[in-house]
């Protein structure tokens, strides 16, 4: 006699959501309306690039820039499938060209420059277009004298990519440091999780480093770090909060409070309003 094992769906998909964390099943409803925040544990979940600009611009003020940057297999990289696939399948699912989307746009009326990088795209890895668009989001932000803002969500730098990626850092850190000299504001969110090449570049030199609660930020995973030193880690390591503690960012922000804060920061710092 053959069994069957079948898929068991207790619930329509779709309508609920599973927190990652606390393994509650949330009204979906409920969690877009929260900004993708678990309402029981305080979670704060991945959001595209798309959806992170949505909750954090002016209605119909994004004004995407560089989008004709597309990424290219120039070592003909093969690992599980070849790299050009991994392109393509990913631009398929998510509708855009690579890990990043920028442009100018308003926050409460006043402008910016704004680079969010999108985990759902092949974990936010930072290859050229990444770099690229960064650098140049940093040039807009010269060319329109508005201050800039970094969201991140990365795994790190894309290996399909090879020193192509890792350059992308010098180069980054360059026009963030330029821009900087001539007076330029620049803001990075660091959110769940942001990790390798990324923080050990664009993320961390910003003049104001703010992160979203309990996000995952480090250079090297903890599981590496622990097999390295042959040490237990202290609690919370690698978290927003630890990190706050340990002088690494500004403050903690929650996603709900994020839009009115980076509107707060601005004015503080003198951005100037559209007319
Ligand atoms: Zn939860």
């Amino acid at each position: 006699m053959a069994f069957r094992i079948r898929k068991k769906k207790d619930v329509p998909g779709g309508l609920f959501s599973k927190c990652k964390s606390c393994g509650k099943m949330i009204y979906s409803k409920e969690l877009e309306q929260n900004l993708y925040v678990c309402t029981e544990c305080n979670f704060h979940s991945t959001v595209s690039a798309r959806k992170r600009i949505e909750i954090t611009a002016d209605p119909g003020t994004f004004n995407e820039h560089f989008t004709e940057l597309k990424p290219e297999d120039r070592l003909d990289f093969v690992d599980s499938v070849p790299y050009s696939e991994k392109i393509a399948k990913s631009q398929e699912r998510t509708g855009n060209s690579d890990a990043c989307l920028a442009g100018l746009c308003e926050i409460d009326g006043k402008e910016v420059a704004m680079a969010v990088l999108d985990f759902t795209f092949m974990g936010g890895s930072m290859g050229e277009v990444v770099g690229e668009k960064i650098t140049r989001t940093v040039e807009l932000a010269t060319e329109n004298n508005c201050p800039m803002i970094i969201y991140s969500a990365s795994g790190g730098a894309r290996m399909h990519e090879g020193a192509i990626s890792l350059m992308q850092m010098a180069k980054t850190c360059g026009a963030l440091k330029k821009f900087s000299e001539a007076g330029g504001l620049s803001i990075s969110v660091l959110t769940n999780p942001t990790t390798g090449g990324v923080t050990a570049s664009f993320a961390m030199v910003c003049d104001f480093t703010i992160a979203e609660p309990e996000a995952l930020i480090g250079f090297a995973g903890p599981r590496v770090i622990q097999n390295t030193i042959r040490q237990d880690l202290p609690e919370g390591f690698q978290r927003s909060e630890f990190l706050l503690e340990h002088g690494q960012v500004d403050c903690i922000v929650s996603r709900s409070e994020m839009r009115a804060r980076l509107s707060l920061l601005l004015e503080y710092m003198g951005a100037k309003r559209r007319a």
